[in-house]
């Protein structure tokens, strides 16, 4: 310790933030089911490492995104390398995927993966520095039905965990044919606005004017409301694609709002992109975002294998669902002198083995105390071992909810305790 940081009170670091218990289950539950749901269209997970070789982001994320430009956390290691904390997913993915030659296996391939993620935002109500996504991505599918599919998908999930109150805004944002000649055009009409617009946009007109729409200065966004819109610029392919995407969400019943100034925020987007926003959620409203990146893998130095996928924010995500609360369902065991210890002990075990989750505490304590510190706890059982139960081979099981009390074997108590 350094005599500065001596009495100083050491805190989590801002931005980031512990998930204690009662506030983890919500998490676990928010995890499994979108696990269940994931793997029933098909997805296996895939763990990559936390940080990656700068360029991995450089190359993937973009390098005019906010991302890159003013958000990542990038350091230098002991051999002098620069390595990044991840700030999003697919291009790790898509890394792995070259590097472990995934690509020679069977196609379309369909990932899942859940997360921390590290980004240096300002801090704020919906913006963490390290926050957590879950992520999805598909390689190898060209036909929009699948970019229907993964926002049926999401829909699904919203509607498993009752989150409602979330919109769904579409739009396509070209390609490599169709981009070129809108940017100009953007260019073009951006220029003339040039004085007015925030000195970060001003840049954004020489470096990737589809940025200024991203933009979080109300003025900028208000002037660029006038700016031409990409829809009436998309090349035939595009249009066709665009279009199917959304009569195959009109055939799920998914209900959308075109928005052409959905762009989202990095580089390697082509065609569809997508946001689920919630109106409860403020400011910060993004819960999902998602799109297609059919350039990116070739753009790795890879094969030329299109891609789609989406990123959910858990956090924001986790603040929108209804939870209900959830009842204790463990036992308490109460044991007095040091024999009924030991048996509460074995007992302890076999319970455990037989699949009841079972709380024992070791210190010595009357048995009205124990009994209030296991209703305290939240316990649906206690049972009741004393010198007495010992000798006989029979417990007291008291049932906390209704205060009944029975006399019973420990044969009989998973029986019992898992009806
Ligand atoms: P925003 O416009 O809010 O900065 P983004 O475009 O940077 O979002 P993505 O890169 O698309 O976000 O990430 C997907 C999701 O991850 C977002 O929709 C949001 O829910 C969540 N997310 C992004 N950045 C943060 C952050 N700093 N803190 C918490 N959640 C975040
Ligand atoms: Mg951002």
């Amino acid at each position: 310790m350094t005599p500065k940081t001596k009495n100083k009170k050491i805190s989590a670091i801002k931005g980031t933030k512990d998930i204690l218990p009662q506030e983890a289950r919500k998490w676990q539950r928010v995890e499994s089911v979108a696990r269940r749901i994931f793997e029933l269209y098909g997805y296996r997970e895939i763990r990559t490492p936390i940080f990656e070789a700068t360029e991995v982001f450089e190359k993937g994320t973009g390098q005019t995104t906010d991302i890159v430009i003013k958000e990542m956390y990038t350091f230098t290691d002991k051999g002098g390398r620069s390595l990044t904390l991840r700030p999003e997913y697919t291009p790790s993915v898509v890394r792995a995927i070259i590097e472990n030659r995934l690509y020679l296996q069977p196609q379309p391939q369909r990932f899942y993966f859940m997360g921390p993620m590290f980004r240096y935002d300002k801090p704020q109500k919906g913006r963490y520095r390290q926050f957590h996504q879950i992520d999805i991505e598909v390689f190898g599918e060209k036909d929009p039905a699948i970019d229907a599919e993964i926002v049926e998908m999401a829909a699904r999930l919203f509607k498993e965990l009752n989150v409602v109150d979330v919109k769904l805004l579409v739009n396509s944002v070209g390609c490599r044919k169709c981009r070129p000649p809108y940017l100009e055009a953007l260019r073009r009409k951006a220029s003339e606005y040039s004085g007015q617009l925030c000195a970060d946009c001003q840049r954004k007109i020489v470096t990737n004017p589809l940025r200024i729409f991203d933009c979080k200065v109300e003025l900028c966004n208000e002037i660029s409301r006038g700016f031409p819109n990409i829809i009436d610029y998309l090349c035939p392919d595009c249009k066709e694609h665009f279009s199917r995407f959304c009569s195959h969400l009109d055939l799920y019943g998914i209900k959308y709002t075109i928005e052409p100034r959905l762009v989202r925020g990095l580089d390697y987007y082509t065609k569809t992109t997508f946001e689920f926003v919630s109106s409860k959620l403020g400011a910060q409203d993004a819960v999902l975002g998602g799109g297609r990146y059919d350039d990116m893998m070739k753009a790795f130095g890879g094969p030329e294998i299109c891609g789609i996928g989406f990123a959910m924010g858990l956090e924001r995500f986790i603040s929108v669902v209804p939870f209900e609360e959830e009842k204790e369902d463990f036992l308490y065991l109460a044991h007095m002198g040091d024999k009924a210890k030991k048996t509460g002990m074995e007992l302890a075990r076999f319970l455990r083995q037989n699949g009841i989750e079972c709380l024992i505490e070791y210190k010595e304590r009357s048995l009205k105390n124990q009994i209030s510190r296991a209703n305290k706890l939240g316990a649906k059982w206690v049972l009741i071992v004393g010198e007495e139960e010992v000798e006989r081979g029979r417990y007291q099981l008291k049932n906390m909810d209704t205060g009944l009390q029975e006399d019973i074997t420990k044969e009989e108590m998973p029986g019992i305790l898992l009806a």
